[in-house]
């Protein structure tokens, strides 16, 4: 059973249902089938007999009988018995015929007169008389009327008169149910067969991804809203979410490998120089400068190449939580203005009282990498100005300076990860600053651009 495909259990699970249903529909019409006829032959017998009680009359004295009399008469106790026309001698099967007390036949028909000789009468009963496998009932009305008395009428019907009726729908439903029953499960195993198809491909399409690798591949099951489509759509966003997971690492892994080159190079190059002869201890001083100046960026960058892959991948659950904002951005600010570089002045204007839903560390990362560029790629003597404000789009958060600015072209290109522009020369960044804020504000639902103009300053501003 197990081995067998779920189109064929199914199949085989309603065919075992249907036949139990066929067969007791079979029990159920038989039964009660034959009872009804049973009862409907028992009423008719009845019927029959009691309306021919009225068409039996005694007449002492008739005259003259009309030659066009249609009705039977026959001589009687000194008078005449009238047998009206109207008397139902054999209908539907039913005979009824007139006895006097001693049982012997005075008018009608009785098929099996010989067997119920012996029968007593029993007014208004119907009493069972088998013969030869055959069930008859009879069924006996004592006439009461002046001039009758000791007459009966006894009416007889056998039980195979009914049951013909039961055969022919029994014959009927023994050929119709079978056919019924075997439309079904061709039926229902074809409908089984195309309702269970896209399983099919998407076992073949996991199969293949399976086999290649490739993740590219799609599962292909054509427009719907059934179960199956959903579940299709849900491989597919599965394949999709896999890609992307492979092809950021990759591309993590050819930019890491890019990024680190350069000051792996850099110390590698200062260290065969330096140990070419003998150096000053200047030399050496300058030397090592160098390698640490080096190392301490390739250590920057492995830091933040961390963070940042952690952050777009969203490996960590980073915690929701209401952050005070107006506390964060004073308190960021606070600390970053004890930044002595450049003689740069650091301004903020924040509104009192702004809350809003979000990770604090996040937040005061970005807050602190839009800083620190500002510091980065401002001028001697500049300022920074750090806005806090809730406006009717949401919370806003602006840092401007009147630093170096950045060409039009490259503005829409600064968030790329890596992207440094022709400005920057001090060599201190890692080109992750940005696309790192990028994210967090994506992590928070907000948005964030740029207005700037190459040699007068740049504004981010931020809104969620
Ligand atoms: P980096 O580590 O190089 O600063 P970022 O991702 O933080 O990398 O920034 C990307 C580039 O955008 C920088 O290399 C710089 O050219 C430019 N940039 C960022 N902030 C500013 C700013 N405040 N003023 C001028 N240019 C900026």
């Amino acid at each position: 059973m197990k081995n067998l495909s779920i189109r064929i259990k199914i199949t085989l699970w309603f065919t075992v249902i249907l036949v139990v249903l066929v067969s007791c529909t079979y029990m159920v019409v038989f039964s009660v089938n034959r009872q009804l006829v049973q009862k409907t032959i028992r009423d008719e017998l009845i019927r029959t007999v009691e309306d021919n009680v009225d068409e039996v009359e005694y007449y002492k004295n008739i005259g003259k009988i009309d030659p066009h009399e249609v009705d039977y008469y026959m001589a009687f106790r000194g008078g005449y018995l009238e047998i009206d026309d109207d008397f139902l001698d054999k209908v539907n099967e039913v005979y009824t015929s007139l006895y006097n007390e001693n049982v012997t036949l005075l008018y009608g028909e009785n098929p099996i007169s010989k067997q119920t000789a012996d029968l007593q009468f029993s007014d208004a009963k119907i009493q069972h008389l088998s013969i030869n496998d055959t069930l008859y009932y009879v069924f006996d009305r004592k006439l009461t009327l002046e001039g009758l008395e000791g007459l009966w009428l006894r009416g007889v019907v056998s039980e195979n008169q009914g049951m013909t009726q039961v055969a022919a729908i029994t014959r009927l439903l023994l050929l119709f149910l079978p056919l019924f029953l075997v439309i079904s499960v061709i039926g229902g195993y074809l409908f089984a067969r195309r309702m269970l198809k896209p399983i099919k491909e998407i076992s073949e399409a996991a199969a293949k991804i399976g086999g290649s690798g490739d993740l590219k591949e799609r599962i292909e099951i054509g427009e719907g809203k059934d179960e199956l489509h959903q579940l299709a759509a849900g491989f597919n966003e599965m394949f999709r979410r896999l890609e992307d997971a492979f092809e950021a690492e990759r591309q993590f892994t050819s930019d890491a490998s890019h990024e680190l080159r350069t000051p792996v190079s850099v110390i590698t190059a200062q260290c065969e120089m330096t140990l070419e002869e003998t150096r000053s201890i200047e030399e050496y001083e300058l030397a090592l400068r160098t390698i640490q100046r080096q190392s301490r960026k390739m250590s920057r960058l492995i830091n933040d190449m961390l963070d940042f892959t952690r952050l777009e991948m969203r490996a960590e659950s980073y915690a929701q939580e209401s952050v005070n904002m107006t506390e964060l951005v004073q308190s960021v600010c606070f600390d970053m203005a004890l930044i002595k570089e450049k003689n740069i002045t650091l301004e903020y204007q924040v509104e009192e009282g702004v809350r809003m839903e979000g990770n604090r560390q996040l937040l005061l990362r970005l807050l602190a990498n839009l800083i620190s560029n500002a510091y980065r790629y401002g001028r001697e003597s500049g300022y920074i100005c750090v806005s806090l404000k809730s406006t009717c789009q949401g919370v806003e958060l602006s840092v401007s300076d009147n630093g170096i600015g950045i060409s039009t072209e490259e503005q829409p290109r600064i968030f790329r990860r890596f992207y440094q522009a022709d400005n920057s020369h001090s060599g201190m960044g890692t080109g992750l600053g940005l696309s790192m804020a990028y994210e967090i504000t994506k992590f928070h639902g907000g948005e964030i651009h740029v207005e700037s103009e190459l040699g007068k300053g740049s504004k981010f501003i931020v809104i969620f």
